[in-house]
């Protein structure tokens, strides 16, 4: 399934846990769309990165289509090692601390929407994104370069996942009609 329909699913499986479907900082509805939008937030930095490079490619007269055909010029290339930065910064736990902090100055208390959101998705792709997508889960304070367990988009993750969702459902099922 696709990197972001996992994360979304993930995310809904976390708060159906019955230690956050009952804890106060999860009974808002916005706190609940909020915790989808940061376990989402990550990804829209790769968003953010083909715009630029698109914009790149428009303004420089670069014909080519937008896939591995375009990552054959070398100008094209070159523009895209310089917004992989984007990935890293939005794929890094120091970046999630920096928005923890700036949401504890602002609201006094430790945002646990973003924790979880954005937690739950930098976890999920530090063991699932391998070779080039490999995550600098530190940057910019460490330049390590983290290589996953598991591509997201191999067969064998994809069978382990739904395992691993299935298990966990039949679990909350279980533990929540007990109650
Ligand atoms: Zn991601």
């Amino acid at each position: 399934m696709p990197d972001e329909i996992s994360h979304l699913i993930w995310a809904y499986l976390m708060l159906k846990h019955p230690k956050i479907s009952s804890h106060p900082s999860f009974q808002k509805k916005r706190d609940i769309l909020a915790t989808y939008f940061f376990a989402i937030l990550p990804d829209l930095g790769n968003l953010l990165m083909l715009i630029l490079l698109l914009g790149f490619m428009r303004y420089n007269n670069i014909q080519s289509s937008i896939g591995p055909g375009a990552m054959e010029n070398p100008t094209v290339q070159d523009a895209f090692t310089s917004v992989r930065v984007i990935y890293y910064i939005f794929h890094s736990y120091v970046t999630m601390a920096v928005l923890l902090l700036i949401a504890y100055v602002l609201l006094r208390r430790l945002y646990l929407p973003l924790l979880l959101g954005m937690g739950l998705h930098l976890t999920l792709d530090v063991f699932t994104h391998r070779d080039a997508t490999a995550l600098k889960p530190l940057y910019p304070l460490s330049d390590a370069t983290i290589n996953g367990i598991v591509h997201w988009g191999s067969w064998t993750f994809y069978i382990a996942e739904i395992a691993l969702m299935l298990v966990y459902t039949l679990w909350l099922y279980r533990a929540t009609r007990k109650r």
